[in-house]
């Protein structure tokens, strides 16, 4: 067994489209980045690779690799799963916890959890927790997400 952990923040874009745990939210504003700026997503994808000793998202889907750079949060889990089965890895489970004022993701856990279960191809729990006003994600300058991984040997 191996254990991966996995950290991501991207910076706020009022009037963004927001994506986040594989699901888009009308009611937030959206992150900035190339990406759809998933840091549920993201945090998960380098949980994994952490786990497996591959590196991380920069590290796998980077400069090298430009087909990537405008990819869903769920589009690169969904690759990760695929390397991580060709080195024969499967996911025990993971979790990750969102943090920031917005969107709030008690309501809508359930789907979020499905959604990001299967791109990784195990069990994904998803959280959620503010920091009380303080630091950027309590200002509502960004979103950040904190994510563990833990990685079984393909039977
Ligand atoms: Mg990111």
């Amino acid at each position: 067994m191996r254990v991966g952990i996995g950290t991501d923040v991207h910076p706020i874009e009022p009037g963004r489209a927001c994506w986040l745990a594989g699901l888009r939210w009308a009611d937030a504003d959206g992150c900035a980045g190339h990406s759809d700026g998933d840091v549920a997503a993201h945090a998960l994808c380098d949980a994994l690779l952490s786990a497996a000793g591959l590196g991380d998202l920069g590290a796998v889907f980077g400069t090298g690799r430009p087909e990537w750079t405008d990819a869903s949060g769920v589009a690169l889990l969904t690759e990760v799963r695929e390397l991580l089965a060709a080195r024969d890895w499967v996911l025990g489970n993971a979790a990750v916890q969102v943090i920031g004022n917005r969107p709030r993701i008690g309501p809508r856990r359930a789907e979020a959890q499905e959604v990001l279960s299967a791109a990784a191809g195990g069990p994904v729990a998803v959280s959620g927790t503010t920091t009380d006003g303080l630091g950027l994600t309590g200002r509502g300058e960004g979103l950040a997400a904190v994510a563990t991984a833990l990685l079984l040997p393909r039977s």
